[in-house]
């Protein structure tokens, strides 16, 4: 089974609808939405739930009140500011203290300063996941709460989650989209993936998003395909991105030029390729296949 990852150095560069474009072209394949801050694979998808679960990415503290004297101690020493004078009444106390989750970092400070041992840290759900069936195939996906902490983990879950449902199926692939930028999330989207798309637009800071998401590539040992978004909108650095490539033995498997369809196909719940053909459609599937090749070529 091979993984492909389909990564962009931040966020609106076309990514997601270049991925819903793929899932429509792809055979035998499980798709991964791993961009839990802002998953919107399944705009396009319409995915029908199959399973959910609940995903307790970290700690929270949650006083007690039937213990809590009301001494405050717990509210001094939290530096978040998340402890509020706010808790139910007890037979002891007119009023007790009480956790914002919202606020609350889990520390654990309040635990450690408790005289009363009032205080426990529990696992938070912070967010959710999803196997879902959609029209081009399963879905892994997921939704991180406000304040969600450890979006990474998530993500884990989600590739693992995909890689699961490939393997019971005996599927050959699995398309991921990766969360963007450089951080925690993406390195959990690319780690040991069997090659990484990178997804850029042709300007100046797609350029160096495009470097810095080589850097990472090269850094994890994972070969690295480029497409070029909106590669018709500044030939200089089109050809500026081609040079670079080229010098570092990275294809640019694909130069798709602007097309405003795809914002009109996205708010359909569509692909672009599902508009019908043209100029753009044909260029999403020369990179595809020549995405498939490069993929077929890894052991
Ligand atoms: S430190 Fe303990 S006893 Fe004091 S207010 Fe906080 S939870 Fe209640
Ligand atoms: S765990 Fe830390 S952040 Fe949360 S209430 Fe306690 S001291 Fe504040």
């Amino acid at each position: 089974m091979k993984e492909i990852v389909v990564l962009s150095g931040k966020g609106g560069t076309g990514k997601t609808s270049l991925v819903a474009c793929l899932a429509a072209l792809a055979d035998r394949k499980v798709l991964a939405d791993c961009d839990v801050d802002a998953a919107d694979l399944h705009l396009v998808l319409a995915p029908r739930m199959l399973q959910r679960e609940e995903f307790r990415g970290g700690k929270q503290a949650y006083i007690l009140p039937d213990r809590c004297a009301a001494c405050g101690e717990c509210a001094v020493y939290c530096r978040f500011d998340a402890v509020r004078f706010d808790g139910p009444a007890t037979q002891v106390v007119g009023k007790t203290y009480r956790v914002d989750p919202i606020a609350c970092e889990g520390c654990g400070v309040c635990v450690h300063v408790c005289p009363a041992q009032a205080v426990e840290l529990a696992p938070a759900v912070s967010g959710e996941w999803y196997v879902s069936e959609t029209r081009h195939g399963p879905l892994v996906h997921a939704r991180l709460g406000p304040a969600g902490e450890n979006s990474g983990k998530l993500v884990t879950i989600v590739r693992n989650g995909a890689r699961d449902i490939a393997e019971a199926r005996s599927l050959d692939l699995v398309i991921v989209d990766g969360a963007p930028g450089i951080g925690c999330p993406v390195i959990a989207s690319m780690a040991g993936a069997s090659m990484v798309l990178g997804v850029a637009e042709a300007t100046l800071s797609g350029k160096h998003d495009i470097e810095r998401l080589a850097g990472l590539a090269v850094h994890f040992g994972i070969p690295m395909l480029v497409c070029i978004n909106k590669a018709d909108l500044n030939a200089e650095v089109t050809a500026a991105m081609n040079g670079w490539c080229r010098m570092r033995g990275i294809s640019v498997v694909g130069s798709i030029p602007y097309d405003r369809r795809f914002s009109e196909a996205q708010a359909q719940g569509k692909s672009l390729l599902e508009l019908g053909d043209g100029v753009t459609a044909r260029a999403v599937r020369a990179l595809w296949r020549e995405t498939r090749t490069a993929l077929e070529s890894r052991r």
